[in-house]
């Protein structure tokens, strides 16, 4: 597979192919403060029908791959020839991060998952998210989203939609319905956040997925696995490839978000990623140097432990324990 360098400035050009074929691109959009040329990667596949164009982003945060190891296998395992409609995939969106195995850019110290839509006068990220919000996500009549724990944390799988605030009903009803025909064990009513590249799109018409699967700095083959199979199930239920791969539509739903710590130290989590637990039940122990306990965070409610601390040094503010309720929907 030959590998063509275009600038995002490009118009078209950037995410045009035959019908029928796949294209991989590195697509140019600044040049870094040592002079270097920045770029993104992307993947174009054009089935040989007209379809819907759905767009798959992951590595938006530069430590998470599980979603980049799912959107290569992807492009592998499609056959263009038996595609209805478009697939642009950006297996790994933050090329700085990614290259520093950080969750922000090291260039500009940005987290991209804040500065949707992005500004093309602005630093590194700000470009980077200009650049892929116009020239890819623009063009998306579906966008997929894939994140992950990253180093600092773990998730259960969970297909993220957007309920109220800026978003219309039409495409909050749309989101849902990508969400449950991804087919992983849950659904989780994503928290609306300015800036993250889902619930921009979402408020820009699209149809969006945000999704979390695993974590822990590494990536499980199991993880990969399952992100591979959501997006081979959404592409089925779309109508855009064979419908053996539709997975059953998932229906239990989490609400909720994380627990922060208000002191640093050690946090000890003592209980499992994805168990159930009671109201006022002990979930996490933070520890002094000593190994003294300084506070213990209990459950607010009966619920799920829908991601933990992976990482155990702690800040004071960072995320401690994920514990949500369930529903269903
Ligand atoms: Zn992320």
């Amino acid at each position: 597979m030959t590998t063509v360098t275009i600038a995002a400035s490009s118009g078209a050009a950037v995410t045009a192919a035959a019908p029928g074929s796949r294209v991989d691109r590195l697509v140019t959009f600044a040049v870094a403060p040592d002079g270097t040329e920045q770029s993104f990667p992307l993947i174009v596949i054009r089935g040989s029908h007209e379809g819907p164009t759905m767009v798959f982003t992951a590595g938006i945060h530069g430590d998470e791959f599980e979603g980049p190891a799912a959107l290569w296998r992807l492009a592998e395992a499609l056959d263009p020839s038996q595609l209805r409609g478009t697939l642009l995939l950006v297996p790994i969106a933050n090329a700085s991060a990614f290259a520093a195995g950080m969750r922000t850019s090291p260039v500009d110290n940005e987290n991209l998952a804040r500065i949707f839509p992005g500004n093309a006068e602005g630093t590194l990220s700000h470009r980077l998210a200009d650049a892929l919000m116009r020239t890819v996500v623009e063009k998306a009549d579906i966008l997929i989203d894939s994140h992950s724990g990253g180093v600092r944390l773990a998730f259960v799988p969970v297909a993220g939609f957007y309920e109220g605030g800026d978003v219309s009903a039409a495409v909050t009803a749309r989101s849902l319905q990508i969400a449950k025909q991804m087919g992983i064990e849950y659904l989780w009513q994503l928290p609306p956040v300015n800036g993250v590249l889902s619930y921009e799109a979402a408020r820009r018409g699209i149809a969006v997925c945000g999704a979390e699967i695993g974590g822990r700095g590494n990536c499980l083959p199991e993880d990969a696995e399952n992100y591979l199979g959501a997006y081979l199930s959404v592409l089925a239920h779309q109508g855009m490839i064979d419908p053996a791969h539709k997975r059953a539509e998932t229906t239990a739903c989490l609400e909720g978000d994380w627990q922060t710590t208000p002191d640093a130290g050690y946090l000890e989590t003592v209980v499992s990623l994805g168990s159930r637990v009671g109201k006022g039940e002990t979930v996490a122990v933070l520890h002094d140097a000593l190994g003294q306990t300084i506070r213990e965070f209990p459950a607010g409610f009966d619920g799920r432990v829908m991601a933990v601390r992976h990482l155990n040094s702690v800040q004071s503010g960072d995320l401690a324990i994920c514990v949500v309720k369930e529903t269903i929907r």
